[in-house]
């Protein structure tokens, strides 16, 4: 009986995980229902094969619509390529802005489909463009917007709706590494641009394996769409505090307009068989605090949709554009504010935090259970990363300094926006060098490289460097990116990622220039 019944059991498991659509019908009609509304864009549209389980936009589809809108609005809509995919697709770039009007227009950088199985990423933004272009009362904030947009920023994984490129890398894990040749063009497009506020659209897991765990049969996540901004200490804390306030808040308003349900963005773990919550992020590996260490406004988007197919699509895309219409109004109506806040933190020479910690909070977070199709509210803990206190903070130095034969460091400095020069001759320079005094390297590869997770002591010297030595100011405009790339113990690190290789006891590559102390 008792084999019956697991035989039974794992047939139900196989035709349960089979599906390729994780959610009841009534959870969706209680929770999701679909928006009736008129959406021209590829996805849509009866040449796509509508209502096909697959039919999502792929390269060529969009193509096609980005041409068009091109040919109809030229004054309005341009575009260029940025570079090409593994697959030798080539990625274009749009801008959105009335050519006529020349003004000092607020720059908004917008891109989706980073990740290739989140298609509503990408057609919010589709859909965007077809509102901006098309509604005589919209159409106006194009004459106080610069808008730069690459609605598909991972081509190949979105033509096999496939998370990661075509060599398996996560693209918004590589963000300090660039091992990705999307990552290099993407950053080298970003950085030219130098936005003053930037949106990255993606969609999230509603079904998690920790949420079967939770509840009898399982919970998912109530929410359409979670916000995330960073937490990281490094980014200007007024700047911070400027995206959640000016930004995030009045998108959610607009949202609530539409009872479209939003959080922060969390996601679980489990720590000793007890499921925790980590909320927010500061990890530079990933867009949100990557571009925010830019000082810009920064937000990553996350709307409830992988591994949904079609279900509730309309409603999908919608959010996503929604969330990117209220941030271009918000845009233009704090343009003053906004650039205030950007000059701040361009001259904040706050001390690095090379390390730090979330703050565990007790909080009831709210679900919907699957068995009783009702919100559920758990008691939990959550990990939140906008509550980060310091760990490790260092003296800011006047520079760092990189040995000569680290090129790939150096190359990643550039196409992160450093200025980076290099030493004619040698010079004498005081120091503070790094020992490494403890050292693990991962016996697995994770995107692509093995870990290396060190300690280093510091110690103060006069030191001699061949010319070829390169030499990174702190006070420059992503100056505050240095501590994240160049500590070795920060957690998107050169040494973390193993960009610079080292070992126990070695003394690393990189130095710190120590500010002369003037009386
Ligand atoms: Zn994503």
């Amino acid at each position: 009986m008792k084999r019956l019944l697991t035989l039974l059991f794992s047939v139900a498991a196989i035709i349960l995980f089979a599906q390729p659509n994780p959610q009841s019908r009534k959870v969706t009609e209680k929770f999701f229902p679909d928006f009736d509304i008129y959406m021209p864009t590829p996805a849509f549209s009866a040449v796509n094969r509508q209502n096909d389980f697959r039919a999502f936009t792929d390269h060529e589809a969009m193509m096609e619509y980005i041409t068009r809108k091109h040919a109809e609005h030229p004054e309005f809509l341009s575009y260029t390529y940025i570079g090409e995919s593994q697959k030798g697709k080539s990625v274009p770039m749009l801008t959105l802005t009335n050519k006529a009007v020349r003004s000092d227009k607020i720059r908004v950088w917008m891109q989706g489909g980073l990740h290739g199985d989140e298609p509503a990423s990408t057609e919010c933004l589709l859909y965007l463009i077809h509102m901006l272009l098309e509604t005589d009362s919209l159409r106006p904030l194009l004459d106080h917007v610069e808008l730069r947009m690459v609605p598909m920023a991972n081509v190949d994984g979105c033509d096999r709706l496939h998370r990661h490129a075509a060599n398996g890398l996560d693209l918004n894990r590589d963000q300090t590494k660039l091992d990705a040749p999307e990552s290099v063009f993407l950053k080298w497009a970003f950085t030219e641009f130098n936005a003053e506020v930037a949106l990255d659209f993606h969609e999230f897991r509603s079904y998690r394996r920790h949420f079967a765990k939770l509840s009898d049969w399982g919970v998912t996540t109530k929410y359409d769409v979670m916000f995330l901004y960073s937490g990281n200490l490094n980014v200007d804390a007024g700047l911070r505090q400027l995206t959640k306030s000016h930004f995030v808040e009045p998108a959610k308003s607009a949202l609530d307009t539409y009872e479209l349900r939003h959080s922060d963005y969390f996601t679980s773990r489990e720590v000793h068989g007890e499921i925790q919550f980590n909320r927010g992020a500061t990890n530079p590996r990933s867009s949100a605090t990557s571009y925010a260490l830019t000082n810009c406004v920064s937000s990553l988007i996350e709307v409830r949709g992988v591994a949904l197919g079609r279900t509730s699509y309309k409603r999908r895309v919608f959010t996503g554009y929604a969330i990117a219409m209220s941030y271009l109004r918000s845009a233009v109506e704090n343009v003053d504010a906004v650039r205030a806040a950007i000059v701040e933190a361009d001259q904040n020479t706050a001390p690095p935090v090379v390390k730090a910690t979330r703050t565990l909070v007790g909080e009831e977070v709210p679900f919907i259970d699957l068995a009783r199709n009702e919100y559920v509210s758990l008691p939990s803990v959550v990990r939140d990363a906008w509550l980060s206190k310091p760990l490790l903070v260092r003296d800011e130095p006047e520079a760092y300094l990189i040995l000569p034969g680290h090129d790939k460091a150096v190359a990643n400095l550039r196409v992160l926006g450093l200025e980076v020069e290099v030493l004619a001759a040698e010079a004498e320079v005081s120091v503070e060098s790094y020992k490494v005094t403890r050292y693990r390297r991962s016996p697995f590869k994770y995107e692509g490289v093995h870990l290396q997770t060190v300690e280093t002591d510091t110690e103060e010297m006069l030191r001699r460097f061949p010319p070829g030595t390169s030499r990174v100011r702190v006070n420059q405009k992503y100056g505050n990116m240095l501590a994240e790339l160049l500590e070795p113990e920060a957690g998107s690190s050169f040494v973390f990622f193993e960009v610079i290789k080292t070992r126990l006891g070695a003394e690393l590559p990189v130095f710190r220039e120590v500010k002369s102390k003037n009386p």
